[in-house]
């Protein structure tokens, strides 16, 4: 067999390498998705081309688990010895009281979307959704160091979008737009202790124009042009849009969305969602095998 890629240069992973494939002898290792519904994921082709690409004798499974048996499946994981599991809808805080310790991400957001089985026998969560959003907006530090933003959405994706702008690069002004305004209120009264210079602006969807005219960056955190309503547009608004402004919206299906499309026409810079999909898993994948994800691999494994 001809010699196989591995991560960080000098880095050995920390468990056997065995051809890949086939599937496995005795010494596989497993990661799994837990989620309801799981049939759509994207999450299997990139975390196996990645494992395939550095020759990991491991395996990722897209498990559908209803809510009430989320403290089975992960009490099995563990008693299983897998490497870890990714957590989707509806059991990202749902999950929460079953583990034993969170990291600061997961604590901040309230919800975990990767869980690590440690040496010592305990379960961690981590949101690495929070790493994966900051990914493709990282070349635009100078930016939006002290900018205004504006976030469209209140849910689980713009809690942990508002936490990463907070801690990364402490805007002047964070706006959460939501149609349930009491939504918005209660993320800036959660994220509150991570915001000292009192950023978030908690408004109402329909009166978020101001905002995002005079936001450097504006986020769409609401389902709102996935497919199959990908006519549709968070934000009807076009003229808002301008020259200095990334639109990043966090919709990755279809790659390019009616809202990016228009804010493209208006000289904004347009951030697709695929990005934070990729990063995230990538932060999750160096958590369980302390490897780098080969990105090139994985991307290739989108065009195939
Ligand atoms: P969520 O917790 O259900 O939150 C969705 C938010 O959007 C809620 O505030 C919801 O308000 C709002 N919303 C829904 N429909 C709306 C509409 N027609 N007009 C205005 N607001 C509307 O969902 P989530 O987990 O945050 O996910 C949000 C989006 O981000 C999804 O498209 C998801 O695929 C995407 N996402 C992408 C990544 C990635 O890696 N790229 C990661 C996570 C999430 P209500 O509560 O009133 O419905």
């Amino acid at each position: 067999m001809g010699e196989r890629k591995r991560g960080r240069e000098g880095e050995e992973p920390p468990f056997p390498l065995a051809p890949f494939p086939p599937l496995s002898g005795a010494t596989t290792r497993l990661a799994v998705l837990l989620g309801d519904p799981v049939a759509h994921s994207l999450s299997p082709r990139i975390h196996n081309a990645a494992f395939r690409a550095l020759g990991l004798d491991a395996v990722y499974l897209a498990c559908r688990v209803a809510p009430a048996d989320l403290p089975a499946a992960v009490a099995g994981l563990k008693a299983l010895g897998a490497l870890g599991a990714s957590v989707t809808i509806p059991h990202k805080e749902a999950v929460v009281p079953l583990l034993d310790r969170l990291a600061p991400a997961a604590a901040a957001t309230g919800a975990v979307n990767t869980v690590v089985f440690e040496d010592d026998g305990a379960v961690r969560g981590e949101n690495t959704d929070v790493e994966g959003f900051l990914q493709p907006l990282r070349p635009h530090a100078d930016r939006l160091h002290g900018a205004a933003m504006t976030v469209l959405g209140a849910g689980g994706a713009a809690r942990a979008a508002a936490y990463a702008l907070l801690t990364a690069f402490e805007p002047t002004r964070l706006t959460v737009a939501a149609r349930r305004p009491d939504q918005a209120r209660r993320l800036a009264a959660a994220l509150g202790p991570h915001d000292p210079y009192d950023a978030l602006r908690p408004i109402p969807f329909a009166e978020a124009r101001a905002a995002v005219r005079e936001s450097i960056l504006v986020v769409n955190a609401t389902p709102v042009g996935m497919a199959p309503g990908d006519g549709e547009t968070p934000w009807p608004h076009a003229e808002d849009f301008h020259t200095s402004q990334l639109v990043y919206d966090l919709v990755y299906a279809p790659a390019e969305t009616r809202l990016l499309r228009e804010a493209a026409a208006q000289g904004a810079e347009p951030l697709g969602g695929l990005a934070m999909l990729v990063g995230q898993a990538a932060a999750a994948f160096r958590l369980w095998t302390g490897l780098d994800m080969p990105l090139e691999a994985v991307w290739a494994a989108f065009r195939t």
